[in-house]
């Protein structure tokens, strides 16, 4: 740090002030989390000088010896912990992930099944502003009105009348677990591939604590560094037979050169997922969001679908009649960082939104429970309804006051 801070204090500030910034509020970004040393060590390495394309022991370029060993340890470490014939570890993110599956299994034009993104799925699953939409024809399934959870009689009806090549689960704001026992059936039917990308909740599966899509799904890809805490990156698991379609996808069809430093940060953080104080971890989570979901409804502040089975819960905020970018500005305020989100069937604009999404893998990993979660909960709502997006407001300032105590009692990253 202090070569870059003699050389380039402009940077080097904006490292410290953000680091500040984490230290200083509650993080309830559903999709972040709080990687640790070990991983982040890897990342600032000289791993990322090398080439590599290629895989280990077949690469395009020479003095790959070492970076072999990281990706090999990267490979049969995600192997074991998710119990699948191969793991790709190559792709550079959720999305790049994402796009190697629609490179491994399908052709410009072929149609796919996916969850809306108004409804809980991701841009990535066949929204027009993607290559995902613009490439492939999607048809998309959505949420049952009055359960608001997947609606699985659509799925069965849609992939019966389209006949998609794939059928895909998952999503960024779904609060209850999936039936993926439900969608293999379904993709045997018409003979579809079912792919989960489970980039949301992998850190859970990781750490047993919900049911795993591996054993039903073709091909799961997801994101690393949600609740699984690793570095900001991409991965893929997937049966034996599409071990060679999918290892093309990635490269040479979809990527360059892979990121060695990142791969080495995965190993690391796949070895971490392997332990009881992650599994302890992963059930924490779910324990937290649980509460964090009731103690918000009890002030007013719906949870969809009743609650959550996961890290996650979303919010309707219309009973109290603000919207989800002012309940996000007024959080932000009294230093509460969430996002505002769409509910299912909502009037609103996205860019405005009736609801808040709120998670609790970053306060978990600093160490709190079930007491601060209800204490977190009183103090959004506090913020959300009575307070203002003026930080000078008195309930801005109150409110922050009491977050500001909370995380100096469970720092992150301890100085
Ligand atoms: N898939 C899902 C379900 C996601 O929630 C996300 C990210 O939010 C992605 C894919 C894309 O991941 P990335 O942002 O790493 O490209």
């Amino acid at each position: 740090f202090g070569a870059l801070e003699a050389f380039d204090p402009e940077i080097a500030g904006v490292l410290v002030s953000e680091l500040d910034r984490l230290r200083g509020g509650l993080q309830l970004i559903a999709s972040e989390n709080m990687s640790s040393p070990a991983v982040l060590t890897s990342l600032g390495s000289t791993l990322s000088n090398k080439y590599a394309e290629g895989y280990p022991g077949r690469r395009y370029y020479g003095g790959c010896s070492e970076v072999d060993k990281a990706e090999s340890l990267a490979i049969e470490r995600a192997k074991a912990l998710f119990e699948a014939d191969h793991a790709n570890v190559q792709p550079h993110s959720g999305a790049s992930a994402n796009q190697a599956v629609y490179g491994a299994f399908m052709s410009p034009g072929d149609t796919i099944l996916a969850m809306s993104l108004p409804h809980g799925g991701h841009l990535t699953h066949g929204t027009k502003m993607s290559f995902s939409g613009k490439w492939f024809n999607a048809v998309h399934y959505g949420v049952d009105k009055d359960t608001e959870d997947i609606d699985y009689d659509e799925v069965e009806r849609l992939a019966k009348e389209h006949k998609p090549k794939v059928i895909l689960a998952g999503g960024s704001a779904i609060p209850r677990l999936i039936d993926f026992e439900f969608f293999r059936r379904v993709a045997d039917e018409i003979g579809a591939i079912f792919w989960v990308d489970a980039a949301h909740f992998i850190g859970l599966v990781a750490g047993k604590a919900i049911p795993s899509p591996v054993p039903h799904a073709d091909v799961v890809s997801f994101t690393t560094h949600k609740v699984l805490r690793g570095p900001r990156s991409g991965a893929i698991v997937c049966k034996a037979e599409h071990q060679a379609a999918i290892d093309k996808a990635v490269f040479p069809m979809m990527q360059g050169g892979p990121q060695m430093h990142t791969i080495a940060a995965k190993a690391t953080n796949f070895k971490e997922c392997a332990t009881p104080e992650y599994q302890a971890y992963a059930k924490q989570v779910i324990a937290n969001a649980k509460v964090l979901a009731e103690t918000l409804g009890e002030k007013g502040i719906r949870p969809t679908t009743g609650g959550t089975d996961t890290h996650l819960s979303l919010h309707d905020l219309q009973q109290v009649l603000v919207t989800g970018a002012d309940a996000e500005a007024r959080c932000d305020a009294a230093g509460i960082t969430l996002n505002k989100n769409a509910i299912p069937f909502d009037p609103q604009k996205p860019n405005i939104a009736s609801g808040i999404r709120v998670g609790t893998p970053c306060v978990t990993t600093q160490g709190m429970g079930e007491d601060e979660m209800r204490t977190i909960g009183g103090l959004i709502a506090r913020a959300v309804v009575d307070g203002d997006a003026d930080p000078e407001h008195a309930v801005s300032k109150e409110v922050r006051a009491e977050v500001t105590d909370l995380v100096t009692r469970f720092p992150a990253y301890q100085r």
